[in-house]
């Protein structure tokens, strides 16, 4: 299994894209705007879209994708998510008024097809597994397992404080690596909390939950702000954990 990073900034700016990644050439986590640096035909062969939550920065490219390639494919692409999701979706983007409901269009071939997954449901496409895991962010949300058969990698989606989160993580038998949040640097901590992100203290305090050996990356950092978030998560990680930045580009093989 090929986990590709598309995108995992906060926002965007030079060369920063949002959270988008990319399973093998077929699946996608996340549509944040990373999503637009693909081909046209790279685009053509994105079968399924797994949404952690409605925020735009997760969702931008979806509309601009379906319209791009649809005409090209033969099926429609399945966006999955939990229901709450899919109903923000509905209403709020594929409504006629944002976008066209591709659910419907055109009548003979729609291009776009909702499969509304439940947390701790697994779907399964061919060897690859994707599980849906509890977040607690502002809006309905969830996180991702990525499983193949041999190990996983678990993305924390936006989330604040996740008890449910760890004790799930800590019962995975071979876990590669855990993709997770810090969205704002100290100072912003209030704003933080408000917004449901996790910044460096909540981060390692998290992290005395933690009770797996894989190497940490963090996600979705703001822009303009990494390197300080990523040095106040320096300072403070006195259990020593093994931490990095995630990086656009990066490609996990497990
Ligand atoms: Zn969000
Ligand atoms: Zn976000």
């Amino acid at each position: 299994m090929r986990l590709q990073i598309l995108g995992c900034s906060g926002g965007v700016g030079g060369t920063r894209h949002t959270t988008a990644m990319l399973i093998d050439n077929d699946i996608l986590i996340d549509a944040g705007s990373g999503v637009l640096s693909l081909s046209l035909e790279q685009l053509t062969l994105i079968d399924h879209v797994f949404i952690t939550h409605s925020h735009l920065d997760h969702i931008l490219a979806l509309p601009l994708l379906l319209d791009s390639v649809g005409a090209m494919r033969d099926r429609p692409v399945t966006v999955y998510a939990i229901d709450a999701v899919l109903e923000i979706l509905r209403t709020d983007i594929f409504n006629w008024r944002i976008w066209p409901d591709f659910t419907e269009v055109p009548p003979a071939n729609p291009y776009l097809r909702f499969s509304a997954i439940e947390v701790y449901e697994t779907v399964q496409l061919g060897e690859r597994g994707i599980t849906a895991l509890p977040a607690n962010h502002t809006v309905p949300a969830v996180g991702y397992q990525l499983s193949s058969q041999t190990s996983s990698v678990v993305f924390s989606g936006d989330t604040a404080q996740n008890p449910a989160l760890w004790h799930y993580i800590n019962q995975i038998a071979v876990l590669h690596a855990l993709i997770i949040e810090t969205a704002f640097p100290q100072d912003e901590h209030g704003i933080a909390e408000i917004a449901k992100h996790l910044s460096p203290v909540s981060l390692l305090q998290e992290l005395t939950q933690y009770q797996q050996q894989a190497p940490i990356y963090i996600t979705h950092l703001k822009p303009g702000r990494e390197t300080l978030i990523l040095d106040e998560i320096v300072a403070l990680n006195t259990q020593f954990h093994s931490i990095k930045p995630l990086q656009q580009g990066h490609v996990f093989e497990f």
